[in-house]
C-alpha cells in the first residue's frame, strides 16, 4: 500500500481516489506494481491536490497515456495523477487549445474536422497532450514544440501560463521533466487548410510507421545522440538485437525498441538498458541517454 494516499484522500475527499492502481494496466509496456492514484476532474481539484502534495512533500507523478514510462516494481512511493478527465478541445481561428488528457486520436480528428494543419505527424503515437508536451514528442517530420504558443501548468501552488520560449524545449526534452508540475493545457498555433489535406497527412504519417515493432513497449528507449546518428543503428551495429533479460527483449526489427515479451519486470528492463548502454559505449565510444522516463 502507498503511504500517503489515505491521508491525502481524507483531506481531499471529493477527488476520486484509488488504491492499488495497477501501473502495468495503465502503461503501454505493461510492467510494474501499484500506486495510490488521484483522478481530479477540474483545474480547481488539480490545484488543491498539487498544493497539498507540495505542502506535505509528497511526490506526484502525472500520467498521460503511459507510453514513455518505465513504472517501478512494487509500490510507487508517491501519488499518481491521472489526467484523463481533462479532455476538452477548443479552436479559435488558427489557435487550438487542448487539455492535457486529450489523446492523439481525438486531437487529430478535431483538427481534421476544423481544417487545422500541422500536428498530423503525431498520428499513431499512443499519447495524451500532457505527455506529448513534457516529452516534446515528434518524428523526423516535426516536434510538438514547433507548434506550441503557450503551456498552462499547475506548479508552486498556482496556475500559470508559460510562453513557448520559457518551456525549455529541446530534443525530447522540456522544463516539465525538470520541475514537479502538471501541464494543464496547451495552445497550439496551426495553419488553416482543407480537411482532406489533414486526412491525407494523417494517412501518410500512419503509413510511415508501418514497420515499427508490434507488442508492448515504451517506444524508443534512447535518444538519438545527434540528428544524423540513430540510437537504433548504434545498438544494431553493437550486436544487441535480440538481447534478452527475463521478459525484456531488444526488438529484432527496431533496435531502439525493447519489448515486454511476457512477464517482464522493471528490474529486467533496467538490467537490459544498462547492458545495452555498456556494450554500445564499448563498441562506439558513445554513451546513450534514455528517452524513457523512470518512475523512480
Ligand atoms: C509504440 C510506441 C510508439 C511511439 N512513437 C513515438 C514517436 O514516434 N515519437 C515520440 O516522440 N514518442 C513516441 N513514443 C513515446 C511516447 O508515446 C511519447 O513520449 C509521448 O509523448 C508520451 O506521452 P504519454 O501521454 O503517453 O506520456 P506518459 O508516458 O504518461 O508520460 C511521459 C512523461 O510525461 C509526464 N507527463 C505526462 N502527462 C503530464 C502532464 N499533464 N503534466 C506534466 N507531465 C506529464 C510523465 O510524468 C512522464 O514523465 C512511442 C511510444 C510507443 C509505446
Amino acid at each position: 500500500m502507498g503511504r500517503y494516499g489515505l491521508f491525502l484522500s481524507a483531506l481531499l475527499p471529493d477527488i476520486p481516489f484509488e488504491r492499488e492502481f495497477s501501473l502495468a494496466a495503465h502503461t503501454t509496456v505493461g510492467v510494474g506494481g501499484t500506486a495510490d492514484m488521484f483522478a481530479p476532474r477540474t483545474a480547481g481539484e488539480l490545484l488543491s491536490l498539487v498544493r497539498l502534495c507540495e505542502r506535505c512533500h509528497v511526490r506526484f507523478y502525472p500520467l498521460g497515456g503511459g507510453s514513455n514510462v518505465l513504472p517501478c516494481d512494487g509500490v510507487f512511493s508517491g501519488m499518481v495523477i491521472c489526467t484523463s478527465a481533462f479532455d476538452r478541445l477548443a479552436a479559435e481561428g488558427e489557435t487550438l487549445t487542448a487539455e492535457c488528457g486529450v489523446g492523439v486520436g481525438k486531437l487529430l480528428q478535431f483538427c481534421r474536422k476544423r481544417g487545422l494543419v500541422g500536428l498530423e505527424f503525431l498520428a499513431g503515437i499512443p499519447a495524451r497532450v500532457g505527455g506529448l508536451v513534457c516529452m516534446n514528442a515528434g518524428t523526423k517530420a516535426g516536434h510538438v514544440a514547433d507548434f506550441i504558443e503557450s503551456v498552462t501548468v499547475a506548479q508552486g501552488g498556482k496556475i500559470c501560463t508559460l510562453s513557448r520560449s520559457a518551456c525549455g524545449f529541446g530534443v525530447k526534452k522540456s522544463l516539465f521533466q525538470e520541475i514537479p508540475c502538471v501541464v494543464l493545457s496547451v495552445r497550439f498555433r496551426l495553419r488553416r487548410g482543407a480537411s482532406e489535406e489533414v486526412q491525407a497527412r494523417i494517412a501518410a504519417a500512419l503509413e510511415s510507421r508501418a514497420g515499427l515493432p508490434a507488442g508492448r513497449s515504451m517506444g524508443c528507449v534512447f535518444k538519438n545522440p545527434a540528428p544524423d546518428l540513430s540510437a537504433g543503428q548504434l545498438i544494431d551495429r553493437s550486436g544487441c538485437k535480440g538481447w534478452r533479460v527475463g521478459g525484456a527483449v531488444v526488438s529484432e526489427t527496431h533496435a531502439n525498441f525493447m519489448l515486454n515479451a511476457g512477464g517482464a519486470t522493471e528490474a529486467d528492463f533496467r538490467t537490459l538498458i544498462e547492458r545495452v548502454k555498456t556494450r554500445v559505449a564499448r563498441c562506439t565510444g558513445i554513451r546513450l541517454e534514455e528517452e524513457i522516463r523512470y518512475m523512480q
